[in-house]
């Protein structure tokens, strides 16, 4: 269960995020934004962030 340095990619929903390394062994909070190729890499902690965008309205009929 050491996923030392193995970070999944975390799906999120907006495009404004912060991360602060994930608790306890984390870093001081920062606010990321996805960039236009929908992701993002914490300089910190090197968590990914895909953005993937809210599937809920799609009125293609
Ligand atoms: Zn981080």
């Amino acid at each position: 269960m050491n996923n030392t340095f193995v970070q999944k990619p975390k799906i999120v929903h907006t495009k404004s995020i912060s991360c602060d390394g994930g608790g306890s062994s984390g870093h001081p909070n920062v606010y990321l934004y996805i960039n236009v190729e929908n992701e993002i890499t914490c300089p910190y902690c090197s968590q990914k962030f895909i953005f993937n965008a809210p599937k809920s309205s799609t009125p293609t009929h």
